[in-house]
């Protein structure tokens, strides 16, 4: 293998807090190692527009405590495509990068993984999105504040919810994945989890609310991930509300609050030793390999394993606990 003397790295598909804190941990690996660094602006985006920057240690001062990305981030169709790969790797090669850092989420490292093929590039993936979806690593980052933001919200709402006697369905993000609603559901105290992995019956959820009401709870809660069968946290009330009218009841919709703020310590540092490891792995070789946590480790998986692993994440005793801790 050739010797790398400048690393791409981009943030792509979700933004997520602590993706700078890992931006910089990238930057400032490379720099320590004289490894020269481009930031590419707007994911694979900015490698078919040649929206790049030069990076120093200064260009990510300051930034370890913001949200969002500096890089910004962008879906792009066009990459998807062999033709819009080849201008991004002609765009790239003029620049002189020969290795990237693809910080983001499945459909980011889909893409990684493909064109690293096609183009013989050397390539290292670090889980960035709030959804923990991926397998490999304990955590993502971002997921940590996202549950922090998530929580803030649920505490709030139980305050209202308690002076009125309301039952709120409180919808959070998770297309696919759960693993926010459970995660809040448990550290909110909820008294039902609606996920994505798992059916649950309107019949079922009225049984809950109806044991939740005879054992004289001022306030309910049900936590509604937006990728749950029955179809957001709107319908489910709907559903609700035509056979269980006891409580007055209210949907909050948390939305894109949960994706900003400044990262916890957790993801600062999380993202930080991914960072680290990243380019450390990629200066010994390692490609086509998403560098994660596990068990307090840090493992290398590759990229083909951890998109194609969909271990079901959410421990079902989890779930459990959660029907006996609400009664
Ligand atoms: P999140 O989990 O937060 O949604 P993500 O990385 O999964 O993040 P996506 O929008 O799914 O977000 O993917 C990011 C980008 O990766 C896409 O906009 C696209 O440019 C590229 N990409 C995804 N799938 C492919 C693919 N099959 N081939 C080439 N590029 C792809």
């Amino acid at each position: 293998m050739s010797k790398i003397k400048r690393i791409g790295v981009f943030t792509s598909g979700g933004d997520a807090p602590g993706m700078n804190a890992c931006v910089r941990a990238v930057v400032r690996t490379a720099i320590y190692h004289d490894i020269a660094v481009t930031g590419i602006l707007q994911g694979y985006q900015g490698m078919i527009d040649q929206s790049f920057i030069e990076m120093n240690s200064r260009s990510v001062s300051n930034t370890i405590q913001m949200g969002g990305t500096i890089l910004k981030t962008a879906r792009c169709l066009e990459f998807r495509t062999k033709e819009g790969r080849a201008k991004a790797y002609e765009n790239i090669r003029s620049v002189g990068i020969d290795a990237l850092v693809a910080i983001g989420g499945d459909g980011t490292f889909t893409g990684a993984e493909v064109f690293s093929r096609e183009y013989d590039i050397p390539v290292i993936g670090i889980p960035g999105t709030i959804d923990n979806d991926l397998y490999g690593t304990d955590y993502t980052i971002g997921y940590d504040t996202a549950n922090n933001t998530v929580i803030d919200a649920i505490d709030k709402i139980r305050d209202t919810a308690a002076s009125h006697d309301r039952l709120f369905f409180v919808e959070v993000m998770g297309r696919d994945s759960g693993c926010i609603a459970l995660n809040c559901g448990i550290a909110g105290g909820a008294e039902a989890i609606l996920l994505p992995e798992k059916e649950t019956g309107i019949d079922e959820l009225i049984d809950k609310l109806e044991r939740a009401k005879e054992g004289k709870k001022s306030s309910t809660i049900v936590i509604v991930a937006e990728g749950d069968k029955n179809g957001g946290a709107y319908n489910v009330a709907k559903r609700v509300e035509e056979k269980f009218d006891f409580y007055d009841t209210k949907v909050t919709i948390l939305g894109h609050l949960q994706r900003g703020g400044s990262p916890s310590s957790f993801d600062r540092v999380l993202a930080s030793r991914l960072g680290y490891a990243a380019v450390n792995r990629l200066l010994a070789g390692e490609t086509r390999v998403m560098v994660g946590l596990r068990n307090n480790e840090i493992e290398s998986t590759s990229l083909e394993e951890a998109l194609s692993n969909k271990e079901f994440k959410l421990a079902e005793d989890m779930l459990e606990m959660t029907n006996v801790l609400a009664i």
